[in-house]
């Protein structure tokens, strides 16, 4: 692909848009980044913006800056329902992700993962392993580098291991990796796919241009993630935690095992109980990086070592402190209902659940039967609120907090030793927060505050 010369717009100037924006300048591009945020918004990135000679529209999209282009690259933020878009592709300019730009510079080859939930966590799992091995690994993609960023990195031998999302799909034409890993499909986003196989379908985007020689793994314990088999054409490989699979891993008397092949001998990798992550739903992740890595040529006693080390990543299932006896946990990345359900699972009771923030079109009585079994109470904030209060009504005991830190105090003051706060919302945090890590930061420090008392007496 040559861009010397060639009109090429980014549209939404995020993290990744802006690493795409400077790499299609360093291409020889003409570069014009659109925004909708103003440009006081936006003062930080403008002026590094126009010394590398890249034009900025800020405060809205003109469609005339859309259709003079010869290749539009769209942010994962940004919808491609977004009229201008729509409008450029009906005149016949391309328009492309930045996963996909990227795709088509980056050297070696690629392990991606996408799923509903556990994305950020295995795909830290399957780089750490892939280093541990030996192999020259480079970690990306929505965990926070833009894949666009690794490609200067890049040579014929890197493995790059990167966390893929459904928006980063939706967009993708040429992107093939080596291995594709589905973890689960639940409903997320259904805001802004439009429905449960809308947004299915864009995560098994991450196999459409895969050939026979490729690998994907599947979830066995996730009907929707499973059915995908049949859609690939890539050699399948699956994981379970309830069974044996044909190829690839499962957990037999207290040891996580693979099998290369049906009937092939089954290898030992690593004793359950040495996972050093809390809740089922990480030993799922687990076995998926473990099965990516031994397809990618990682014998099994660099797969445990490179476990046993790993720790949870921020803001997942996240251990903050006991307070009287009061265990505290940030999951604030439990953005949609099967997070919190995976996130409740991983306690066996005495749970107090801080719910809410805003709502993504999401059914909460899925959570009813875990709730009845293990939450003492919930706490709820934001404008999800309402909504899960009527939707949960009889179910467990609600407390409308509004604000977290009304919730972290009240539920402090209720729960009593040998129990558990959890910060598992269930939805995103944009009402009240700037983003989910925000939320949990917030959070910790509200628990780290009453280290010295106890903070209802000062509300
Ligand atoms: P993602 O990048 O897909 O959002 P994360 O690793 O950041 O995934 O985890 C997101 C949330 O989902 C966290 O609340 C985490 O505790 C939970 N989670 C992690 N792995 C799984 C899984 N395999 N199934 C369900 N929930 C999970």
């Amino acid at each position: 692909m040559d861009l010397k010369g060639k009109k090429v717009l980014v549209v939404g100037l995020g993290k990744s848009g802006l690493a795409a924006a400077l790499f299609l300048r360093r291409q020889g591009a003409q570069v014009t980044v659109s925004d909708v945020r103003s440009a006081e918004s936006l003062a930080k990135e403008i002026p590094a913006l126009l010394d590398e000679g890249i034009m900025v529209e800020a405060g809205g999209h003109g469609l005339l800056t859309f259709r003079r282009q010869d290749l539009i690259v769209v942010s994962p933020g940004v919808p491609l329902s977004t009229p201008e878009l729509v409008q450029a592709r009906s005149f016949g300019r391309p328009v492309i992700g930045e996963l996909e730009l990227a795709a088509r510079f980056l050297k070696g080859r690629i392990l991606a993962i996408t799923g509903s939930n556990g994305k950020t966590t295995t795909t830290a799992i399957a780089g750490e392993i892939l280093k541990e091995g030996g192999l020259p690994t480079l970690v990306g993609g929505n965990i926070g580098v833009p894949v666009v960023s690794l490609i200067d990195e890049s040579t014929d031998d890197t493995w790059s291991v990167l966390e893929v999302s459904s928006f980063q799909l939706e967009s993708t034409e040429e992107f093939r990796p080596r291995i594709a890993v589905i973890l689960n499909i639940t409903p997320d986003h259904l805001d802004r796919h439009g429905s449960f196989e809308a947004y299915a379908q864009a995560k098994e985007r991450i196999f459409a241009a895969q050939t026979e020689s490729d690998f994907v793994v599947l979830n066995a314990d996730n009907a929707r993630a499973a059915e995908a088999a049949g859609r690939s054409i890539a050699r399948v490989y699956w994981f379970s935690i309830e069974h044996p699979v044909r190829q690839g891993s499962w957990v037999a008397d207290g040891y996580v095992v693979y099998r290369a092949a049906p009937g092939a001998e089954i290898e030992r990798v690593m004793p359950h109980a040495k996972i050093p992550l809390k809740g089922e739903h990480n030993v799922e992740n687990v076995l998926a990086a473990a099965t990516a890595a031994r397809l990618a040529g990682v014998p099994a006693d660099s797969i445990a070592r490179a476990i046993e080390k790993f720790q949870a990543v921020e803001h997942r299932l996240e251990y903050v402190a006991t307070l009287h006896g009061v265990e505290y946990f940030n999951d604030s990345k439990a953005t949609n209902v099967d997070a919190t359900a995976k996130a409740v699972a991983a306690f066996s009771g005495g749970i107090h659940l801080i719910l809410g923030g805003k709502d993504k079109g999401s059914d909460y009585t899925t959570l009813s039967q875990l709730l009845r079994e293990r939450v003492r109470a919930i706490y709820t904030i934001g404008t999800a609120a309402e909504k899960i209060e009527s939707q949960l009504r009889g179910v467990v005991s609600i407390h409308s907090c509004e604000t977290l830190d009304i919730a972290v105090a009240r539920a402090a003051a209720a729960a009593h030793p040998g129990e558990v706060v959890l910060l598992a919302p269930a939805c995103s945090s944009f009402d009240q927060f700037e983003n989910y890590e925000h939320r949990g930061r917030v959070f910790k420090d509200l628990v780290n505050r009453m280290r010295g008392g106890k903070p209802w007496q000062s509300l």
